[in-house]
């Protein structure tokens, strides 16, 4: 049986990474949504263990697209623009070379589209609703889509008979077995903001079709103290105590 680690929204953490990483224990692929740079003190340490993983498929995230562009940060807030300027400068020529290689359209892996916010807007859009949740639907073939940039562990499902679909946050321990359509967000490893400080993943199991969502705590002290240590905004270190 094939299991594939999905993570997102890493986010410079490589505490929050490592602890995922021994959670989930053998896995055969890894699906990255995106957004390992951006707002954490750890840019290099988790590209080069990312790059490491067995069969790593990587697609851009708008923070990972800023660390290495040189397009304006104006769309960032201000802390979030502390951090990628402060990214910028201490990324390798390696760590860029690999953010380089990331996707920046939709990628099919069997029954599955991945993106980083949405099939429609592959980069930039967030699904945080059943109704947004419901125009991208049009937006890819695959029975499934899996999304990061909400930071939102999520589950839209997709009802035939209504054409809605629902969100249901997951519960601690909930597996889901997928039969309709559905768009699935395995949450954010490094920096959740739903409330639950817990680093955030998904295993997905395709012969068996199943979606399993699962939660582990880190050290978040440690980054803390090397979000101060590095002169990052301490409200990205604040956030991550509460998930927000
Ligand atoms: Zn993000």
């Amino acid at each position: 049986m094939t299991r594939v680690l999905v993570i997102s929204d890493i986010h410079a953490n490589i505490t929050a990474l490592e602890a995922v990483l021994a959670d989930a224990g053998n896995v055969d692929e890894v699906w990255c949504l995106g957004d390992i740079a951006g707002y954490g003190p750890d840019p290099n340490e988790c590209i080069q263990r990312i790059r490491a993983l067995p069969q790593p498929t990587c697609m851009m995230g708008n923070h990972d697209y800023a660390a290495i562009g040189d397009m304006a940060l104006e769309t960032f807030n201000i802390d979030a623009k502390k951090a990628l300027l402060w990214q910028r400068n201490i990324l390798t020529d390696s760590s860029k070379d690999f953010l380089h290689t990331f996707l920046q359209e939709p990628k099919v892996c069997g029954e599955v589209t991945l993106v980083h916010g949405s099939p429609r807007d592959p980069i930039w859009e967030y699904i945080m609703n059943t109704l947004v949740a419901r125009i991208n639907l049009d937006h890819f073939e695959t029975p499934w889509c899996f999304v990061g940039h909400s930071h939102f562990q999520a589950v839209f499902k997709h009802h035939v008979e209504t054409d809605e679909m629902s969100i249901e946050v997951p519960g601690v321990g909930k597996q889901y077995e997928l039969n309709g359509r559905a768009i699935l967000n395995p949450g954010s490893v490094g920096q959740p903001r739903d409330r639950d400080p817990r680093a955030a993943y998904a295993i997905f199991n395709p012969e068996a079709k199943i979606w399993e969502p699962r939660r582990v705590e880190y050290d978040i002290k440690s980054v803390q103290q090397r979000i101060l240590d590095a002169g990052l905004p301490p409200r990205h270190a604040e956030r991550l105590a509460g998930g927000w």
